[in-house]
């Protein structure tokens, strides 16, 4: 299955509705669930976000324009603040190198 894009800029509006995000998590988890975090770390991450100034309209991050409930699920990605990142990518060790 493809990625959905995590940019507001690729939806029709920057306003998203709870089902569609509820939806594009939906088919994630079905699509290929190893690459989604546990839901500590999940809840972990909204926590941050939802503490964080750079959360505009309760859903996108003012950083990447993602929807932060969608990104946040995803082991490969972080938080994109460059001066204070509030969460990492989940540490993928393959053949003995670790990657973070
Ligand atoms: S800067 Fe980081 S913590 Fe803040 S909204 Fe964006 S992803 Fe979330």
């Amino acid at each position: 299955m493809e990625e959905k894009s995590f940019c507001k800029g690729c939806l029709e509006s920057v306003l998203v509705a709870d089902d569609a995000i509820n939806q594009m998590i939906q088919e994630a988890e079905q699509d290929d669930p190893s690459k989604l975090v546990a839901d500590e770390i999940y809840f972990f991450r909204l926590e941050q976000c939802g503490n964080c100034p750079s959360l505009q309209y309760g859903t996108t991050c003012a950083h990447c324009g993602c929807l932060v409930r969608y990104r946040a699920k995803f082991k490969n990605k972080g938080c994109p603040s460059v001066e204070t990142p509030r969460w990492n990518k989940v540490a993928h060790v393959e053949n003995g190198k670790k990657e973070v």
